[in-house]
């Protein structure tokens, strides 16, 4: 990957939460993220997958702003937001948006359609109102919706048409990385479906990057170009959709692709059930984080932390015996 391909680069990215006792002391640090680093490319989409509390969320919520890393770097477009005020990033933010599960949810009901699309950039633009009127009808049209729309209130169209509104507020800002947190969940399938054709289109027409967060592998494989893998907050395998689907190498990419039903075909991978539940983040077991749940632990996996090896073309993963 060249330099100038990446548009979003994040190393050794930390966030721990303070645990308290009840008499609100620390007594301890939830590891959220732990030692996070990947690169997206411009124009690529990036899935971000694992079980739930793998700190997936929290990543994109730290690009984002939302929540201040404890260490790291998150350099987008060429200068480290990591650990920037709000006030001082907020001009490379605009570029950088979150997608949140329904992005609909968060229209306000007593505001028209137009009202809600022109808000974002009021606050962060100086745009004059007539070419904030047309930036806001070019959105609108490029989600599907008739203009005719504009001065309808949330509660007067389908909430198909909310996300769709969403979508369209976040797009008014022209950002060049969006992140989805799980887009397609709770949808029906053939919703779904509509939703990520529409994703799709408008990331062909803004030439978008997407941050894709999803547990479901099924959509990730569909339209991911890499995928991350995470468990217990660090990317325990990283690589291209293909490579990761078809020969996965770390034992909980494994654990997660058998997980998923197949009709009909062969799966690819060992078939072990992922048994039992992830150790707590604020007490992680010393070694290989993924140890207390695999199968395949040797002694070696208790003593040391396995890096990302990079021992394959298009992929990398953090076991010792990975082959
Ligand atoms: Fe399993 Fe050891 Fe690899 Fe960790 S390092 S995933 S415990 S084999």
């Amino acid at each position: 990957m060249s330099a100038g391909d990446v548009i979003l680069e994040v190393a050794g990215l930390r966030k721990y939460f303070p645990v308290r006792n009840v008499w609100k002391r620390r007594v301890g640090w939830l590891r959220a993220l732990d030692d996070v680093s990947f690169s997206v490319r411009r124009g690529e989409i990036l899935g971000i997958v694992g079980e739930s509390g793998c700190g997936k969320s929290t990543l994109g919520k730290t690009l984002m702003g939302i929540h201040t890393a404890t260490a790291g770097r998150v350099v987008f477009e060429g200068h480290d937001i990591a650990r920037l005020k709000p006030h001082q990033s907020r001009r490379f933010r605009e570029h950088l948006q979150y997608c949140y599960q329904d992005p609909g949810a968060s229209l306000d009901p007593r505001w028209t359609i137009r009202g809600s699309l022109h808000e974002p950039l009021i606050v962060h633009t100086d745009l004059p109102r007539p070419e904030r009127e047309a930036r806001v009808r070019e959105m609108l049209r490029a989600v599907g919706l008739p203009e005719t729309h504009l001065d309808l209130y949330p509660h007067e169209i389908s909430g198909g048409q909310q996300r769709r509104v969403g979508l369209a507020r976040i797009l008014t800002l022209k950002p060049s990385v969006v992140i989805l947190d799980e887009p397609t969940s709770g949808l029906d399938v053939s919703v779904q479906a509509t939703i990520l054709q529409l994703l799709l289109s408008l990331q062909r027409q803004f030439g978008l990057t997407y941050l894709f967060i999803s547990h479901d592998l099924s959509v990730v494989r569909l339209i991911c170009d890499r995928v991350a893998v995470m468990y217990l907050g660090r990317i325990v395998e990283i690589g291209s959709t293909g490579a990761v689907f078809t020969t996965p190498r770390h034992p909980y990419t494994q654990s997660l692709l058998a997980a998923i039903p197949v009709i009909g075909g062969r799966r690819v991978t060992e078939t072990f059930a992922l048994e039992g539940e992830p150790p707590s983040p604020t007490n992680l077991p010393s070694g290989c984080r993924f140890r207390t749940r695999c199968p395949k632990a040797q002694p070696l996996c208790a003593q040391r932390d396995p890096p990302l090896r990079a021992d394959w073309p298009d992929q990398q993963a953090a076991c010792h015996l990975a082959d």
